[in-house]
């Protein structure tokens, strides 16, 4: 699950972590209501879960309150790598000496919590892991001992030489761990942490992701969930058994099993096209899944084509036959659906699809190619 700048900025300034101030906005008229009458600098924020906001020009500079309510209308609305802005942060702004980079991530190789910190700040640290991975700074933190003072010093120190500097920066480290583990995440940056001209070390931007497995320990946390359009759908197809995750193309995949689902999408990559989700059914031939997981594909409008691909094992084939001929009986669409069935009883499947009227295949690439075929109309 991610939260916004804004949010991640509250758990900072709750573990002691230094954030400036700042109001959450919806709209022109709350800047009006909400941010304070004097003209001091601010920055204005859209509060979408993506980085990159200041490059796409979600991040912008207002002198006075009436150009705080200039910028926020100017942002508000706007897409940022297709996500719409819906809230702006109004944060007072602080003069920059210099821009660092600290993250903690869960690391798979390590089994553990990496600490990672650079002086390159302010640029995505994806970009300069790419270009310069020597000016990352990697650290593996022990679980059973968690972040001692002494490595967060040795960390910070080779960011930051003025030892005033060093050690405020160190105390972030230690209480950006904590804060990491108490809530069970599995991403919590802080890009740029910032040294002001007064010498001051603080977080003006927050990222944080938390493990979607362990919200149901985090209920603070779960709360603060906002979900988007896509990510509301993957939430309600979670509750009704199927994992489903929406992807950016036009073929619509319906399969049983995971590993299948992942084959399916590789199936319709090889032969050019782009899977428009992952969607696994699970193990049960009932229609009603399969009426729900069509529903969830089709409100996609970028699908322009359905591929279904079972493979019956203990599951057998003509039980979901059955199933999804009763299913489509009951979904009205124009939508080409293409059907394979392979395993248990495939036979006797493939007759029932067929007296339906639907096109069935028997392999997976000749599925994946007519489903192409058919997406492009
Ligand atoms: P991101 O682009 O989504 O990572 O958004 P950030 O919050 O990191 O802002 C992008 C950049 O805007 C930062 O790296 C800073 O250079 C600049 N910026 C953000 N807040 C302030 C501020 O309070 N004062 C100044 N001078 N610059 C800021
Ligand atoms: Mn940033």
């Amino acid at each position: 699950m991610k939260i916004h700048e804004y949010q991640a900025r509250n758990l900072f300034r709750k573990y002691g972590i230094p954030v400036p101030d700042g109001v959450v906005c919806h709209s022109v008229e709350e800047v009006e209501k909400n941010v304070p009458g004097d003209d001091k600098l601010r920055v204005v924020k859209a509060q979408v879960h993506v980085g990159g906001r200041g490059k796409a020009g979600g991040v912008k500079l207002a002198k006075t309150k009436a150009e705080a309510v200039e910028k926020a209308g100017q942002i508000l609305g706007m897409d940022i790598k297709g996500l719409t802005v819906e809230k702006v942060l109004v944060a007072d702004a602080v003069d920059i000496e210099k821009e660092f980079y600290v993250g903690l991530i869960n690391d798979r190789n390590t089994k553990s919590v990496t600490l990672m910190a650079s002086a390159e700040g302010g640029v995505e640290i994806e970009e300069v892991a790419r270009v310069s991975p020597e000016k990352i700074i990697k650290m593996s933190i022990d679980p059973t001992m968690g972040l001692m003072d002494w490595q967060a010093r040795k960390i910070a120190l080779q960011l930051f030489s003025d030892p005033k500097e060093m050690r405020q920066a160190a105390a972030i480290l230690v209480k950006l761990y904590r804060l990491y583990v108490e809530t069970d995440s599995s991403l919590a940056e802080i890009n740029p942490l910032v040294l002001t001209p007064d010498k001051r070390v603080m977080a003006i931007d927050g990222k944080m992701n938390f493990d979607d497995n362990a919200l149901f320990r985090q209920p603070e946390i779960l709360k603060m969930r906002e979900a988007t359009e896509d990510e509301k759908k993957e939430i309600e197809a979670n509750e009704k058994g199927l994992s489903y995750i929406k992807l950016d193309g036009n073929i619509g995949c319906m399969v049983n099993g995971a590993g299948l689902a992942m084959a399916t999408m590789d199936m319709i990559k090889l032969y050019g096209g782009e899977p428009a989700n992952f969607l696994d059914i699970g193990g049960s031939s009932s229609p009603q899944k399969v009426v729900e997981a069509m529903n969830i594909l089709l409100s996609d409008t970028n699908v322009n084509a359905v591929m279904i691909n079972i493979f019956g094992g203990i599951t057998r084939c003509d039980d979901v036959a059955r199933g999804l001929v009763t299913a489509l009986k009951e979904i009205d669409t124009d939508i080409p659906v293409v059907i394979r069935l392979s395993g248990t009883n495939a036979k006797e499947g493939l007759e029932i699809i067929r007296e339906f009227g639907l096109p069935t295949v028997s392999t997976m690439s000749e599925a994946a190619q007519k489903a192409i075929e058919l997406s492009r109309g």
